[in-house]
């Protein structure tokens, strides 16, 4: 996938040029991983001249836990944050469906990987972003050969960079079998989430979801769909899940930032729920876009409404 980016971006404590916010070959992250990130959506109306974006304040308490899992201190607490992404959207008042990638990493030029005693540097970047996978047709996933990292070998629940090395072993093998994605499962053999997406199943009515401690990370959509569900009267259940129970589920679907409502088609080249989109995951998908362009009340407040008119 091939991406822009808005022309300014938050590098070394203040806003620059994109082209300026550049790091050394030699910087202990790009070495080896020692980063964590975030990914936040804004949904463009044009008509109205607003971007709306989801959830902002819980995207960066995830951030700010994934510091605290990695034992560093960091330099900017949430209010900071957002007020420096409030500062950067309007510098950039993009005109279209944007992505923000909120990156805390290890800055420093010394050798060897170590987060004792590591200053952590913020950037922040926008880039525009309609699809990030399709959603105008089921996906056809895989389940990996590639094992999920556990909790004890890289914190699942927060988004280290270096774990995502495991995500792309796993989709290199999917897109090299010809799949849309992988779906990993962990070292117990269950079930855990895509590259970049946790995962639900449907049966008889209810939801099913891998529980947190199956080594997923606690996504922010995950969490607002269950929440969405549960409003409107459908249970979740979170559980382990066996490898065959996805063969015999009515619907599959994965749920990200990147992909938001994602239905499956096939799962294994097994045909899942006739190979149509499944009733309850159209419901909740609906419900879900209506939710983070902020046309629904019930969910306002999960949304920050930012106008790029002017
Ligand atoms: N799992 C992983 C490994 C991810 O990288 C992501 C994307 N952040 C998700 C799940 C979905 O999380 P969220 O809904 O918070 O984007």
């Amino acid at each position: 996938m091939k991406t822009g980016s808005f022309p300014y971006a938050f590098f070394q404590d203040k806003i620059v040029n994109i082209e300026d916010a550049k790091v050394s070959i030699m910087t202990n992250a790009l070495q080896y991983g020692t980063a964590f990130f975030g990914g936040i959506r804004g949904y463009y109306n044009e008509e109205k001249g607003f971007v709306s974006f989801f959830r902002i304040d819980d995207h960066y308490k995830r951030f700010l836990s994934s510091a605290n899992i990695v034992g560093c201190e960091f330099p900017y607490n949430q209010e900071e944050l957002k007020k420096i992404t409030l500062e950067l959207i309007a510098k950039n008042k993009p005109k279209a469906n944007v992505y923000l990638r909120p990156f805390a990493y290890v800055g420093s030029t010394e050798l060897g990987p170590n987060f004792a005693n590591a200053k952590l540097d913020f950037s922040l970047h926008m880039i525009p972003l309609d699809d990030y996978m399709p959603t105008g047709k089921g996906l056809s996933v895989v389940v990996s050969s590639w094992q999920r990292i556990s909790d004890n070998a890289i914190p699942t629940r927060a988004k280290i960079s270096g774990g995502y090395a495991n995500s792309a072993l796993a989709r290199k093998e999917a897109t090299d079998g010809g799949f849309d994605e992988a779906i990993l499962l962990n070292s117990k053999g269950h079930v855990s989430e895509g590259s970049a997406e946790n995962l639900f199943l449907v049966r008889d009515g209810k939801l099913i979801t891998p529980s947190v401690s199956e080594g997923v990370l606690e996504g922010i959509t995950r969490r607002s769909i269950i929440e969405i569900a549960t409003d409107m009267g459908i249970i979740t259940i979170e559980r382990s899940v066996e490898r065959s129970e996805l063969y015999v589920a009515d619907e599959v679907f994965l749920t990200g930032t990147g992909c938001q409502v994602a239905w499956v088609e096939q799962v294994d080249r097994r045909s899942i729920g006739g190979g149509k989109i499944g009733k309850i995951t159209e419901k909740l998908r609906e419900k879900f876009f209506n939710t983070v362009r902020g046309d629904d009340d019930k969910y306002k407040n999960w949304t920050t409404r930012i106008s790029v008119n002017a």
